[in-house]
C-alpha cells in the first residue's frame, strides 16, 4: 500500500455503515417497510424525464422551488410558518448536518450532544475538525436539563446536536428541554446554534410537540427533517431543515455549487406533491411499533419508550450472539446503543411475525406473542 498523507485522525477509522446483506427480513436502517406506490413511481418517472431533457445545464443552486414546497409540507404537517429562504435541503440530512458543523463548527469549536444518540454526529465534528463532546442521557434516555446546562457551561459548545426523537432509544425531547438547552446556550458569550434533529419526527406520538414550534422566538434553533423515513425515499437522498433567514445564509455559504442535482430536486418535489400518499401508511407503523414495543415487554425484555420507527430492546448478556441467531433466521436488526441492547425497525406486519418468531427461537421467550396483532400474513 502507498503510504499516503491521510490525516493522523482518520487513521485505521472505518467508514461508517450498518451491513447491507441480501436476506428476506431487512430491519436495521429505519427504512420505511413499504415500497413508493405506482402512481408516485409514473409521477417520479415523468418527472425525471423532463429533468433528464436538461441534464446538459447545471442545476438551480438555490432551488426555491423545492425549499417552498417544503415549506409548504411542514405547514400542513406542523403549522409552522416558514418562508422558502427559511428552509435548506441537501443528499440526506447528514449532508444538511455536516453543512451545519461546517458552517458553525470547526477547529478551536466545539460540538455537544447527549449519549447515546445517532453516531455520525462524532463524524461531522471529526471531519470538519470540531472538538467533540457527548454529555450522557438519563437511565430511561430521558435528558436531564440541570446536566444539560452544567454541561453547556463547562464546554461552551458552539453547536448543540439533539435528536428527538433520538436514534437509537427512540425518546423524543420534551420542548421544555429544548427551551432549557437554548437557555443555556444564550449565557455563552460567543453564542451557539441548536439543532433538533427530527429524522423521525413524522412517527412521534400524539400529542408530542415537533420543535418547529419554536423556530419563531430562536434565531439560533434548527429543526433538521429527511424524506428518508416517513416518506419511504431513503434512495432519493433527500434531507432538509428549517431555521431562521441567517441560519440557512451560513449554510449557502459551506455548500458545494449544485450540490442537489436537478435529479434529485425534480424526485423530491414530485414525492411532496404526493405527501398524504406516500405518508398513508405512517399511522399504520406507529401501530405496529407500539405492539412491537408491549409485545417485547410481555416477552420480559428491557423496552425503551419510542416515538419513533424502531424499538430498542435488551438487555442481552451476549447481543451479538443474539443478533447473529436472528441473522441466521433471515432477520437483519442492528447492533447499536449502550451495551446489551438491540434495535429493530418497524417493519411490515409479515417482517415482524418473522422477527418475534426467529426472536422466540434465539433466546427461548415465546410467551407474550400477539395471535393476532400481526394481521396473520406470513
Ligand atoms: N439523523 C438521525 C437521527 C438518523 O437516524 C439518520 C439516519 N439513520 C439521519 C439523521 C440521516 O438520515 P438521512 O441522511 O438519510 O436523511
Amino acid at each position: 500500500m502507498a503510504d499516503l498523507p491521510l490525516r493522523d485522525d482518520l487513521r485505521g477509522e472505518e467508514p461508517y455503515g450498518a451491513p447491507q446483506l441480501s436476506v428476506p427480513v431487512v430491519l436495521n436502517v429505519n427504512e420505511n417497510p413499504y415500497a413508493v406506490p405506482q402512481v408516485v413511481v409514473d409521477d417520479v418517472a415523468r418527472a425525471v424525464a423532463r429533468a433528464a431533457a436538461g441534464l446538459n445545464r447545471y442545476p438551480d443552486r438555490e432551488f426555491l422551488d423545492l425549499r417552498a414546497d417544503l415549506a409548504a409540507f411542514l405547514r400542513t404537517e406542523s403549522g409552522a410558518e416558514l418562508a422558502p429562504e427559511q428552509v435548506w435541503a441537501a443528499n440526506g440530512s447528514n449532508e444538511v448536518m455536516l453543512h451545519v458543523l461546517q458552517a458553525f463548527g470547526g477547529p478551536g469549536r466545539t460540538a455537544l450532544s447527549f449519549a447515546p444518540t445517532y453516531s455520525m454526529y462524532p463524524e461531522y465534528a471529526r471531519d470538519t475538525l470540531t472538538r467533540w463532546v457527548a454529555g450522557r442521557r438519563a437511565e430511561d434516555f430521558t435528558l436531564d436539563a440541570a446536566h444539560v446546562r452544567e454541561q453547556v457551561a463547562r464546554h461552551r459548545p458552539s453547536v448543540v446536536l439533539l435528536a428527538s426523537p433520538n436514534n437509537p432509544t427512540g425518546t423524543a425531547l420534551p420542548l421544555a428541554t429544548v427551551e432549557a438547552v437554548l437557555d443555556a446556550v444564550r449565557e455563552l458569550p460567543g453564542g451557539a446554534v441548536v439543532v433538533v434533529d427530527e429524522a423521525y419526527g413524522e412517527f412521534r406520538r400524539a400529542g408530542v410537540p415537533s420543535a418547529l414550534e419554536l423556530l419563531p422566538h430562536h434565531g439560533n434553533l434548527a429543526v433538521s427533517r429527511t424524506m428518508s423515513k416517513a416518506f419511504s425515499l431513503a434512495g432519493a437522498r433527500v434531507g432538509y431543515l428549517a431555521a431562521s433567514r441567517a441560519f440557512v445564509d451560513a449554510l449557502r455559504v459551506v455548500r458545494l455549487p449544485y450540490h442537489l442535482s436537478a435529479v434529485t430536486q425534480a424526485v423530491a418535489r414530485t414525492a411532496l406533491a404526493h405527501s398524504q400518499l406516500l405518508l398513508a401508511r405512517v399511522d399504520e407503523l406507529r401501530a405496529r411499533r407500539d405492539e412491537t414495543v408491549d409485545v417485547l415487554r410481555r416477552k420480559r425484555f428491557e423496552v425503551a419508550e419510542s416515538d419513533a420507527n424502531f424499538v430498542l430492546f435488551g438487555r442481552f448478556a451476549d447481543r451479538h450472539a443474539v443478533w447473529r441467531g436472528l441473522l441466521e433466521r433471515g432477520v437483519l436488526i442492528r447492533e447499536t446503543g449502550p451495551d446489551g441492547w438491540l434495535r429493530v425497525s418497524v417493519g411490515t406486519a409479515a417482517e415482524m411475525t418473522t422477527f418475534q418468531e426467529a426472536l422466540d427461537e434465539v433466546t427461548g421467550r415465546p410467551e407474550g406473542r400477539l395471535a393476532d396483532s400481526t394481521g396473520g400474513q406470513r
